[in-house]
């Protein structure tokens, strides 16, 4: 099931910093953000003051929010609410199209059914003011 902000209430929430900020009050607009360098064109996630390649400045970039699959894992186990709850969940490394990797909760996928290279789509639940999630789902036929 898709996640609403009910879903999420009592998780730790991510603590944005200076350079991190920009990403999760994205994220509560329903865009999702990666880095680009500025000076040699680098793509990175997650978010960091230069870029890894050159130590340029990143920029901003917003994806589409498509992606595939990379690698995933079946959480059976976690004794913490609400997490204990919500088992099994599923934990996902997504190859975004624009060539980033990032990890998310994936839902609207039984933990049977999820495979690797798997069309996903990125959605965001809204935590609190400034500040969303990412998750994935399975994309849909566009
Ligand atoms: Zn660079």
């Amino acid at each position: 099931m898709t996640l609403s902000a009910g879903d999420v209430a009592g998780r730790p929430l991510p603590a944005p910093d200076a350079v991190s900020a920009p990403y999760w009050s994205a994220a509560a607009e329903g865009r999702l953000l990666f880095q680009q360098c500025t000076a040699c064109g680098h793509r990175q996630f997650y978010p960091r003051a230069m870029c890894t390649a050159c130590a340029g400045e990143p920029a901003w970039v917003e994806a589409a929010g498509r992606g595939t699959v990379h690698t995933f894992t079946v959480i059976r186990q976690n004794w913490s609410e609400p997490f204990k709850s919500q088992l099994p969940y599923v934990v996902v490394m997504v190859d975004l199209d624009e060539g980033v990797r990032m990890m998310a909760g994936l839902t609207d996928c039984e933990p049977g059914d999820v495979r690797i290279g798997m069309p996903v789509e990125a959605y965001t639940v809204v935590v609190e003011d400034g500040l969303g999630i990412p998750f994935f789902r399975p994309a849909g036929d566009e």
